[in-house]
């Protein structure tokens, strides 16, 4: 069974809106296997967002990621990453049509509530990085 890494960021938390995502997820058919709430560190978060640090919208996600805690899981089911993906919907905002949480809930490209691992790969570099407690057992 595939697994992924999924997050409800800062802002998504500060609203209330973990038990909406959650249960869109599992809703889907999705299981969760781990999650906690995490303030994550700022090598945590450099590690996790390696791949834009030289966007120009880097310094604004950082500093976004850093503004309160997250709800970080582990969802597993068929496809999840891509499931995931679906259901968050896309990046950009103006593409990010109703019934996605993206769709629903945000209306800025930064502040976007969700994050989901974009590939099986990515999925088992960020399972981890956020949850090395889950791979040691
Ligand atoms: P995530 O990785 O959070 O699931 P994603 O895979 O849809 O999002 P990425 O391209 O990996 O998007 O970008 C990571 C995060 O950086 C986005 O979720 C968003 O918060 C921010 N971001 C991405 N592109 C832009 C942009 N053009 N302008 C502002 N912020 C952006």
């Amino acid at each position: 069974m595939e697994k992924t890494f999924a997050m409800v960021k800062p802002d998504g938390v500060k609203r209330g809106l973990i038990g909406e995502i959650l249960k869109r997820y599992e809703n889907k058919g999705l299981n969760l296997v781990a999650a906690k709430v995490i303030s994550p560190s700022l090598d945590l978060l450099q590690k996790h967002y390696e791949e834009h640090k030289d966007k120009p919208f880097y310094d604004d996600l950082i500093r976004y990621m850093s503004s309160g805690p997250v709800f970080a899981m582990i969802l597993e089911g068929d496809n999840a990453v891509k499931m995931v993906r679906l259901l968050n919907g896309p990046t950009k905002i103006e593409d990010a049509q109703p019934g996605t949480i993206r769709g629903d809930f945000c209306t800025n490209t930064t502040f976007n509530i969700v994050h989901g691992s974009d590939s099986v790969e990515s999925a088992k570099r960020e399972i981890l990085l956020w949850f090395p407690e889950y791979m040691n057992k």
